[in-house]
């Protein structure tokens, strides 16, 4: 029976790889150096996201590379996106959460 398709993320090797970096890693934002959780959810301020430095579109077989991999937290891994490597991105107010906002 064929393994149905799951998100990059959602595989047993990410997990693997994201856990090990949680655990050998300082907590903090690689690019603002924000404080990070990890105790805190997806979605949580604090939370922390694993960020490719050279994006996945870029570098597919980086994936899963640790060197590429960073501690992110989510405004900066937001704004970062699929921008090419090296070019500059402001990383959003730290302000969180705004969920309802409407300032855009
Ligand atoms: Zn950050």
């Amino acid at each position: 029976m064929p393994r149905p398709t799951t998100p990059r993320t959602a595989t047993t090797q990410w997990k693997r790889i994201r856990t090990r970096l949680i655990h050998t890693r300082t907590h903090q934002c690689h690019h603002c150096g924000t404080a990070l959780d990890p105790k805190a959810k997806r979605g949580e301020p604090g939370a922390i996201e694993i960020d490719h430095l050279i994006p996945y579109v870029e570098r597919p077989d980086l994936a899963h590379d640790p060197n590429n991999l960073v501690l992110s937290c989510r405004p900066c891994n937001l704004a970062k996106g699929g921008k090419p490597h090296g070019q500059p991105f402001q990383p959003r107010a730290h302000t969180l959460p705004l969920p309802t906002s409407q300032q855009w």
